[in-house]
């Protein structure tokens, strides 16, 4: 192929000069065309320097150096290591010192390298057992007159290196020089989706600039304005499909309108057993304030676990009924399902509204059955699992969809809640649960097109979960504990991590519970829960935990959603320092939601100050927001918003926290393009356009924008 027609599409297999085994080795790590090259992010820069005298490479070892370095010498010697290692080490030297090369699992090395010969290796200089050695450094072989005297240098010239991710096949600088031999004429092929006058007021570098000082910086400065360049265009990308969605969400689809008459209000006060907290009341004042409107409401609930979000939703729902419509409440498990329709079969005793609960477990004849009623309008207010979202269930006229414990599910069951109404246009009032408190700068920005509401407060009468924290020296009286409150009718969970749940990660899980079950606990009914278990096997083992079978259930964190034990009291935590903040508060959640107190004991020992700060804040507050914040800034919200619980595709270059500022600043752009061209209908976007809806259409479900 000739140069000139070399586009982003271009097979690196097709570039002049391609060796097939480097092309191979591109393939595996995903890069097959030009744009994969340009896609391909510096991971770090190094500054390359000349090579160096080898007893000051010494000397930068001794100071535990994180700079990759150069020297140059002779082959004093090259032996393949003892044992059964493929480990080949090499013994350099130039007049200042000697220098090892050791080089793992590369055992063709001994064959290239022999005593007299010169090289020039790179790589981090480390101490090893009082020597100084490079391991797997990059190296070549140097003329064998090659001068090894280092050059003078100061080092503040030194050219900024791209280092890529690699492979072992495949080392940084090998990629580098692909990418710098199509460098410039890739470049000249990208065309920018932002006006010059945008770029100018925002200080942001052309699409094309960006790449090229990624790739080839002289600067640092020119690094970060190209990265903020390129972090910023994600952002934008991503916000601008959040804000097409909620106006087309405004403009085209429509709700019921749900008034609230007075008599519409007291059936549904009728139905609350309690005085709602503050927090309940303005919110249910909120919801129902959007249930009126024929603007599809689209709302994130969040509420600490105990706070009462369960008579919201039914307040909900009932606004839904008392208007002759339906309404769907949606669990992430069957017994979660199960256990909402047990609590809210007592509030509705007697209440002149059908309601029924659909699982995956119900009976082929019973559930067509149940389908035909929800279809033909006879059922008020089903209760199910995900087994409500396939296709057959259709409504007559549902009005309200309330998700429960959202981070279960994603932006993809919204949408497919919004495809049980009756024709295109229409769409269930949304309301989605939480108790993973989402500190709300994030949930404002990421989930821009839903509003949000906050119970910031629990009922009356609860005692927080006392929590504390102990040395694993403590644990034998701990478990010892839990046996004399069993024996007072008391149960408890007791939570380790398991990192992998394959067999291998099992097996300690397996015999912990062997020593407990043996050992202090032996007068306890125990059972083991962990996500090799399916839901059936989870859900029985809850089952029997719950009537009183089980006094104690040994689990991985898979009993983290809510299910309801008043009898659980006790939740143990071992090596609770391997968990994040908020996930150690949801499990803690779990107990005390009965009469009597819950207790949460946190088994770590802890070696560092973090971790000790980390417990030290769990024992300190039960406020589920400031643990979620301080669990944001510690572990960032990958955890969070990583693409499987929000439905959110990955970002490429963005992070958050991190990139917070930023993600205001297109939020604001984003709101005022979309005021001005909602759909990005003017000509000067339709670049921008076509972008936006090839990165984010799907997972926003915006093909119906067009
Ligand atoms: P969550 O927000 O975790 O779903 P629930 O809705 O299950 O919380 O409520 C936890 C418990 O508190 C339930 O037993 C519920 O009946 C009770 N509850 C909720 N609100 C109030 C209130 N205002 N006064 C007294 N008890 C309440
Ligand atoms: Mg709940």
């Amino acid at each position: 192929m000739t140069t000139d027609t070399l586009t982003l599409t271009t097979l690196i297999a097709d570039l002049p000069g391609a060796e097939p085994n480097t092309v191979a080795a591109m393939n595996r790590l995903g890069l097959r065309c030009v744009a994969d090259l340009l896609l391909h992010m510096p991971t770090r820069y190094r500054r390359s320097r000349p090579w160096q005298a080898i007893d000051h490479v010494s000397k930068a070892a001794d100071l535990d150096t994180t700079d990759e370095m150069e020297v140059r010498g002779e082959i004093v010697s090259v032996e393949r290591g003892f044992g059964r290692s493929a480990k080949v080490e090499a013994v350099i030297e130039d007049d200042s010192g000697e220098i090892d090369l050791i080089f793992f699992n590369q055992p063709w090395i001994q064959k290239k390298m022999h005593p007299g010969m010169k090289v020039q290796a790179t790589g981090r200089p480390r101490v090893y057992k009082s020597r100084v050695q490079i391991a797997n450094p990059q190296w070549r072989r140097i003329d064998d007159d090659a001068a090894l005297i280092a050059p003078a240098n100061d080092g503040d010239d030194a050219e900024l290196v791209p280092v890529y991710r690699a492979s072992d096949e495949l080392p940084s600088d090998r990629i580098a020089a692909v990418i710098a031999a199509v460098l410039d004429r890739a470049t000249a092929l990208l065309v920018d989706h932002l006006s010059e006058d945008f770029r100018t007021s925002h200080g942001l570098p052309t699409l094309a600039r960006a790449y090229e000082h990624l790739h080839r910086p002289e600067l640092e400065e020119q690094i970060d304005s190209a990265r903020r360049r390129l972090i910023f265009d994600e952002l934008l990308m991503l916000q601008l499909g959040v804000m097409m969605k909620r106006f087309h969400r405004r403009t085209h689809l429509h709700a019921s309108a749900l008034p609230l008459t007075s008599d519409v209000i007291e059936r549904i006060n009728a139905r609350i057993p309690f005085t709602p907290t503050n927090a309940q009341q303005r919110v249910m004042a909120e919801i129902g304030h959007d249930l009126t409107k024929s603007i599809p409401m689209n709302r994130l609930l969040q509420g600490d676990v105990g706070s009462g979000k369960t008579i919201v939703a039914l307040a909900a729902m009932l606004q839904a009924v008392a208007h002759g419509r339906q309404a769907v409440l949606i669990a992430p498990t069957e017994l979660l399902a199960e256990q909402h329709e047990r609590t809210l079969r007592q509030f509705l005793m007697n209440a002149p509204l059908r309601m029924e609960l659909l699982t995956g477990s119900l009976g082929t004849s019973a559930r067509r059955e149940l389908v035909k009623d929800i279809a033909d309008g006879s059922v008020d207010i089903l209760i199910g699992t995900h087994a409500v979202l396939t296709s057959d269930v259709m409504f007559q006229d549902l009005a309200v969809a309330v998700t429960d414990e959202q981070h279960r599910f994603g932006v993809r069951q919204r949408a497919a809640l919004r495809d049980k109404a009756a024709d295109d246009t229409r769409s269930p009032h949304q309301l989605v649960m939480t108790a993973t408190p989402i500190p709300r700068t994030l949930s404002l920005t990421i989930f821009g097109d839903l509003d949000v509401s906050v119970i910031d407060e629990l009922p009356p009468g609860r005692t927080p979960v006392a929590t504390s924290t102990v040395g694993r020296a403590a644990a034998e009286g701990i478990y010892e504990d839990i046996a004399t409150r069993v024996r007072d009718g008391e149960r408890a969970f007791i939570v380790v991590p398991v990192i992998d749940e394959s067999e291998s990660g099992l097996t300690d899980l397996r015999s912990h519970v062997e020593m407990l079950a043996t050992g202090p606990l032996r007068t306890c009914r125990l059972e083991v829960m962990h996500g090799r278990l399916d839901q059936v096997e989870r859900d029985d083992v809850m089952d029997r935990f719950r009537s009183g079978e089980l006094d104690v259930i040994v689990a991985t964190t898979v009993i983290e959603v809510g299910v309801d034990v008043p009898e659980a009291t006790v939740m143990v935590i071992e090596n609770a320092d391997r968990f994040g903040l908020a996930q150690l508060h949801q499990l803690r959640g779990r107990v005390g939601r009965g009469e009597r107190a819950g207790r949460c004991v946190l088994i770590a020992d802890t070696s560092t100050d973090e971790g000790r700060m980390r417990l030290a804040a769990m024992v300190d507050t039960t406020d589920g927001f400031r643990i979620a914040e301080r669990d944001l800034a510690i572990r960032g919200p990958g955890e969070l918003f990583g693409s499987k619980q929000s439905g959110l595709p990955p970002f490429r270059i963005a992070a958050l926290p991190r990139d917070m500022e930023l993600l205001a600043l297109a939020r604001r752009d984003a709101e005022e393009w979309i005021m001005r061209d909602p759909l990005l209908t003017q000509p000067e976007h339709a670049l921008l356009r076509t972008r936006l809806l090839k990165a984010h259409g799907k997972w926003l479900g915006l093909g119906d924008v067009g």
